[in-house]
């Protein structure tokens, strides 16, 4: 069977697309990847490898939008999930593995004096605000033009379905330009709860920004002189930076810290993180949910902190994004193609520089690709894990030269 065809696949989407709306919904549907080409659903993953139902595998750049930071069915964090679920995991209370991960997390994260626990980045994210307006008695939130920080009302890139009044307390500024967030509080004087950050910039159909000199600083400075909580918003970036909060890697100290993705590498789990002046509008606001008892994904966060100091992880994803991304921009050029790779090595964003913004050549190389065994996203930054080896990489840049041919053919050369 050709690369190319996916009949398991395209047998499971039709019986999809009559039982759940879409088939394939949110940013997982085909729609937001390479119709015809990509695979649909994913049958297994091992390391950095996945498969899909019609047993083509892939050398994988995604990490499932990040989880994935030690690699997919890590034997020692699988073997710690194991022994938890022998125990207990959702329950009437919390396990006692809830406070040693609480423990932990503060123990790494400079200004953090608690923590708790959700199971979305989506309700961190929307909790974070909640206890910065308890706490201030404020109502206006503010937030960079752009950013995702989830599917709630107040942030919903798309907006359907949630009503405008939503969106009335949020107010939003241009990322890495400091005098817009001033202009900003100086609209809602007095009347700013918090400003939540993402540590860089990183949307999606977009180069990723990095932190300009002193940005970060600025938006800690502004906060603190105007009484509002500084919120980073570390779910897609967080443990891939630093082990203590992407902030830390630029020496910034917010109030709040959100994760979520990597913190329990795969298994459902988000945490809100917060300084000891926000404790008790923390204790005040309602946070709860069924599942967040659940004790399993803990003991996997616990084991995947450990594991990830204890490996080096961070270092070695970082080694392993640069051999990816000097390859990608060495074998661009081999077939006259300039591309521009942006965020840190080891969450890459890769566009070409002759699509001026748009994305066609990225749906060509993303298409090629993946035929040939590598599963790159056209617009969304990527990932790496630090399962990730040598051999993976190179198997990944041999797929990635494929897409460069694929798209000289398609679209000509930039240059000779
Ligand atoms: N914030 C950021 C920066 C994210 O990348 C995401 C998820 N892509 C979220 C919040 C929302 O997380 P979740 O999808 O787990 O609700």
């Amino acid at each position: 069977m050709s690369r190319f065809e996916h009949p398991v696949g395209d047998a499971l989407m039709a019986r999809a697309e009559r039982v759940i709306p879409g088939g394939v919904y949110g940013h997982q549907s085909p729609a937001f990847l390479v119709e015809g080409v990509f695979p649909r659903f994913l049958s297994r993953a091992r390391g950095c490898r996945i498969q899909d139902p019609d047993g083509h595998e892939y050398v994988d750049f995604l990490c499932a939008y990040g989880p994935m930071v030690l690699g997919y069915h890590d034997r020692v964090i699988e073997a710690a999930a194991h022994e938890q679920r022998q125990l207990c995991d959702s329950g009437n209370l919390p396990a006692p593995n809830m406070v040693e991960l609480a423990e932990r997390l503060v123990e790494k994260t400079i200004g953090m004096q608690w923590a708790m626990f959700a199971k979305n980045g989506s309700d961190v994210c929307t909790w974070s605000l909640a206890v910065a307006r308890h706490a201030t008695r404020r109502d206006v939130v503010v937030m960079a033009q752009g950013t995702y920080h989830g599917v709630h009302g107040w942030c919903n890139s798309f907006g359907r379905g949630f009503p405008e009044g939503e969106r009335a307390s949020v107010a939003t500024f241009d990322w890495n330009d400091l005098a817009s967030l001033e202009a900003a509080f100086a609209q809602h004087d007095g009347g700013v709860a918090a400003v939540i950050v993402t540590p860089f910039r990183h949307e999606a159909m977009h180069d990723s920004e990095m932190p300009a000199p002193g940005f970060l600083q600025g938006v800690r400075e502004l906060c603190t002189r105007h009484g509002s909580v500084m919120i980073v918003d570390d779910v897609r970036a967080g443990f891939r930076l630093h082990i203590g909060g992407s902030t830390q890697h630029w020496g910034v100290t917010p109030d709040m810290i959100v994760y979520s993705k990597a913190v329990a590498n795969g298994y459902p789990l988000a945490t809100m993180l917060g300084s000891e002046a926000l404790r008790e509008a923390a204790r005040a606001v309602f946070v709860t949910g069924t599942f967040f008892t659940q004790a399993v994904p803990i003991a996997a966060a616990i084991a995947t902190l450990r594991e990830i100091e204890s490996r080096d992880a961070i270092a070695r994803m970082d080694r392993a994004g640069r051999r990816l991304c000097d390859g990608l921009v060495e074998r661009g050029r081999g077939h006259g193609l300039e591309v521009t790779i942006s965020g840190p090595p080891s969450i890459p964003f890769m566009s070409f520089v002759a699509d001026a913004g748009g994305f066609e050549r990225n749906r060509v190389f993303a298409g090629e690709a993946a035929a040939r065994g590598a599963f790159f996203h056209p617009h969304h930054n990527w990932f790496v894990s630090s399962a990730h080896e040598d051999a993976d990489i190179d198997a990944g840049l041999v797929a990635a030269e494929a897409g460069f041919a694929a798209v000289a053919r398609m679209f000509g050369k930039d240059r000779a």
